[in-house]
């Protein structure tokens, strides 16, 4: 008897989400082989286009799906990634060899025009709730994918209400300037309960911060927002050049406020038919199997720089694996392939969000860093550079 993979049928796909993790996903699945949705609640692409960097996986999902090269052509390379104590003391700086730092919007813009014409976009939001698959081409789906972020209403429809999202006590503000700076003024400093970076933007500069905050968790104030991070910025002793300088020139119009969200880590990303667990989810609920992919699967804290990457990886993944296997294989060959490596770099990222912002462990981290600093080489001499003009070449630096 056929399987769906040897498309007798060809399968339905209603992919839930058109950000970074669902583009992604719609792009590698051959529209040949299989009818494939996206269902997206806000049309069109989204003006931000703060920085996201790209790691040697992600490049290499990118390459697959085929906009890594134009991508990369318009974003600065980076090939280091400098972390270190406010004062510019101690810096360590692991190597990221092959990344880039690519704007969010450039990054949606290539997915988006990277997936096949005969691919449905459908302007709506998603509500599993209320027990149907979505339709695709004029059916039900056979197979739904959560691609629908942090907040997922997919995850929470069949992993149930304790995997939804959990507010963190930080706050994230960013944003993209036209400054540039030398290299050695770039990169990421943990002060006492907060943190500030800056990297090199193909339109300037992208800067992020990260404090813990009462503002919010919807619909953050940026002026007070700022302001807070104003606070943090005049408490400290010696900041950087470039911090003051991009301080002095943010605009509240042009700045990002929001909380950081994560969500708790998944032991399975995928739910098929028939008895579930606590552990090991059912899509009885709505009658077809369902994979997640993103932060659907694996919201993360910012702090390692990998929710992105992590989405394209786990796009490509599910894509190849559907192509090769009947579903149901190719599910569980997915959740193989990715729950547990997403759920350690989860966890990984919060311990880091939770060493960078210390607040009375900060003299301890700080020693740390030293430690590290003196080990790998990593000490930092000298004065920053003063900011080069606008068009000066920018090459290495971080983001959040
Ligand atoms: C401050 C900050 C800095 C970051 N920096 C980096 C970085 O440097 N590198 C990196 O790799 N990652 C970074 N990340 C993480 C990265 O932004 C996310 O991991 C990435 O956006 C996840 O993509 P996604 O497609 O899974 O989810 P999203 O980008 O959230 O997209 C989900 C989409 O689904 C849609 N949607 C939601 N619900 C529904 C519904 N019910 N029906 C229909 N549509 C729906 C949404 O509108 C959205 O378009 C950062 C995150 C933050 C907050």
């Amino acid at each position: 008897m056929a399987t769906r993979t040897q498309h007798r049928t060809p399968l339905r796909i209603a992919i839930v989400g058109g950000g970074i993790a669902g583009l992604a996903l719609a792009a590698r699945l051959d529209a040949a082989r299989f009818r494939v949705a996206v269902f997206e609640q806000y049309p069109g692409i989204p003006a931000v286009n703060t920085s996201l960097a790209v790691w040697p996986l992600a490049r290499a999902a990118l390459e697959r799906i085929g906009v890594f090269g134009p991508l990369a052509a318009a974003s600065p390379s980076i090939d280091r990634f400098p972390i270190g104590t406010l004062d510019g003391g101690a810096v360590v700086a692991p190597p990221m060899p092959g990344s880039i730092l690519v704007g969010r919007r450039a990054l949606l813009t290539a997915l988006h025009d990277a997936v096949p014409a005969e691919t449905a976009r459908v302007d709506a939001r998603i509500d599993l709730a209320a027990g149907r698959a979505p339709e695709v081409d004029g059916a039900p789906a056979d197979l739904v994918v959560g691609a629908d972020g942090v907040h997922s209403a997919v995850r929470r429809a069949l992993w149930g209400e304790a995997s939804a999202a959990v507010a963190t006590p930080w706050l994230a503000v960013r944003g993209v300037l036209p400054l540039r700076f030398d290299e050695g003024e770039y990169g990421e400093r943990w002060g006492r309960g907060w943190l500030f970076g800056a990297g090199p933007h193909a339109d300037g500069t992208n800067w992020f911060s990260a404090f813990r905050s009462e503002l919010g968790p919807r619909d953050v104030d940026v002026e007070a927002a700022l302001a807070e991070l104003r606070a943090h910025a005049a408490a400290a002793a010696d900041l950087p050049h470039a911090t003051t300088a991009i301080l002095e020139a943010v605009d509240p119009g042009t700045t990002l406020a929001q909380r950081i969200h994560a969500a708790p880590p998944l032991r399975h990303v995928v739910a098929r038919r028939g008895a579930g667990s606590r552990r090991r989810p059912s899509a009885d609920a709505i009658g077809v199997p369902v994979a997640l992919v993103g932060d659907a699967a694996h919201a993360m804290t910012p702090n390692l720089g990998r929710g992105a990457g992590e989405a394209l990886v786990d796009a490509v993944t599910l894509a190849g694996l559907l192509a090769e296997r009947p579903v149901d294989e190719a599910l569980r060959a997915y959740d193989r392939a990715r729950a547990a490596r997403t759920r350690r770099l989860a966890r990984a990222s919060d311990l880091v969000m939770r060493v960078a912002l210390a607040e009375r462990g900060q003299p301890w981290r700080d020693r740390v860093l030293r430690v590290a600093a003196a080990a790998t080489g990593g000490r930092r001499t000298g004065p920053a550079p003063a900011p080069a003009p606008a068009t000066a070449p920018a090459k290495a630096a971080t983001t959040a």
